[in-house]
């Protein structure tokens, strides 16, 4: 039998997984996620109103409950366990860890409250329990920096009233936090021109249709090219003009130059291309710019990824998704990633001796560490829809001691023993 481990339970590494179970028929498969619950950027990236994505988890759930593979919730690799052990554990491990830290623009007063990354902000408002609330209030301007579906996310999260998020998981906390801003004005700002965009038409299109917020292309006369995005931007200068409370002003050509600060934010400044400084008033600013990978013991990304060959990145240690290519891409495109890379390992890796995931289990155990398996997932899952109040189609727990409170509650385990908690 072969043994492999996938650290992280994104898609990316769900894909894979799938595709091991294909291609390996004598193949165990381990899961290893620092957090409690499963499903990394569909729960903690993908925006709450666009449950449409989201419902991609139940898909990505059914592989966890397969026979050969297990999960190992609350997990962290180099923290709970370090990668040469898995290494020793293990016939071949997948780094599946994402790219999780915000990529920084590197211009002056980027550190100053009000200013914010979108892994970080996106995190907040889907109630991950390492996120904070934006350090500000009084919120009348909102400055979003970069062109990409990121940045449409944040705008429309901001944008959206009460109503229009109904049936969605945004927490009542969030809810609330938005819902005191005063919010009048998005300002959604590209360095370079509308047809140089990375935003998709679908997403672009559908902060034309908002009740709250209407958006307004603050110079329709410099749109250069023809492209869809281009047209879908003329489409809003040219739609009839209604009042709103909010308005999503769109900016090209320019170039982040500096946050300018009060007590906190208050403005920040871009160059434009005849070098002329243009300064948009904002209380909060976020810059959604990308993000990078961040080092997994001896395995270190280099400008933000891990280095590999096609998914190698040496002897038994492969990576995919975000980690292997950067943040670029849909979520289906890590399913053929995903063939490409399982193809690879089948060929590459041989069975042996190595213990595989009863190795693991015995480490954990003598460390003491709180694993959650896929049962114990399931009461975290089952809890947090029984708490959705009204309106919400699920309210997630927002610390991890909830979660394993949660799993742990329903469940008759002995924490840190066995194959739950
Ligand atoms: P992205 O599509 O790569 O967009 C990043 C944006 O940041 C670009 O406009 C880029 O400009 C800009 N940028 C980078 N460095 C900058 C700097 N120093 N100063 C100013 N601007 C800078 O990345 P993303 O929006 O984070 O999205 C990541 C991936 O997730 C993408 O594949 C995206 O399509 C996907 N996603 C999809 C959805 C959806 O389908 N609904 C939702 C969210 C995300 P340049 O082009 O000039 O580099």
């Amino acid at each position: 039998m072969r043994h492999v481990a996938i650290i992280g339970c994104g898609p990316a590494g769900r894909y894979l997984a799938d595709q091991l179970l294909r291609l390996l028929p004598d193949a165990s498969i381990d899961i290893l996620e620092r957090l409690p619950v499963p499903f990394a950027l569909i729960r903690y990236g993908v925006a709450p109103d666009h449950q449409g994505t989201k419902a991609i988890a139940r898909v990505l759930d059914r592989v966890l409950s397969r026979e050969r593979v297990s999960f190992f919730g609350n997990v962290e690799a180099c923290r709970d366990i370090q990668l040469e052990e898995l290494m020793s554990f293990y016939d071949a491990v997948v780094l599946a860890t994402g790219a999780t830290r915000d990529r920084k623009l590197g211009i002056p007063g980027e550190d100053i409250p009000g200013v914010v990354g979108s892994s970080a902000f996106t995190g907040w408002y889907n109630s991950h329990p390492e996120s904070r609330p934006p350090a500000v209030q009084g919120v009348r301007s909102a400055v979003v920096i970069g062109n990409g579906n990121v940045a449409i996310d944040v705008v429309r999260v901001l944008a959206k009233g009460p109503a229009e998020v109904a049936g969605s998981d945004l927490s009542p906390e969030v809810t609330a936090w938005l819902a005191a801003q005063p919010i009048d004005s998005i300002h959604i700002v590209g360095r370079r021109g509308a047809a140089d965009a990375k935003f998709t038409e679908h997403e672009l299109a559908e902060l034309g249709t908002l009740e709250r917020a209407r958006p307004i292309v603050v110079d329709p006369q410099a749109l250069a090219g023809d492209n869809a995005i281009v047209q879908t931007l003329r489409r809003f200068a040219a739609a009839e003009s209604r009042t709103t409370p909010v308005t999503i002003n769109f900016h090209f050509n320019l170039t982040p130059a500096a946050c300018v600060a009060g007590k906190q934010l208050r403005a920040v400044q871009f160059h434009s291309r005849n070098g002329v400084i243009t300064e948009l008033q904002a209380q909060l600013a976020v810059t959604c710019i990308g993000y990078e990978a961040i080092a997994c013991g001896e395995a270190s990304p280099a400008n933000g990824v891990f280095p590999n060959d096609n998914g190698k990145v040496k002897e038994r240690l492969y990576v995919v998704g975000w980690a292997r290519r950067g943040p670029s891409g849909t979520i289906p495109t890590n399913r053929s990633e995903a063939q490409q890379v399982a193809q690879k390992m089948a060929q590459e890796i041989g069975d042996s001796n190595r213990p595989g995931g009863s190795g693991l289990r015995r480490l954990l155990e003598q460390r003491g560490v709180r694993w959650v398996d896929y049962a114990a997932w399931r009461r975290i899952d089952a809890a947090e829809l029984v708490r959705a109040g009204e309106g919400r189609c699920r309210e997630k727990f927002s610390s991890v001691a909830a979660m394993l409170e949660a799993a742990h509650a329903a469940g008759n385990e002995t924490p840190g023993r066995g194959d739950s908690i």
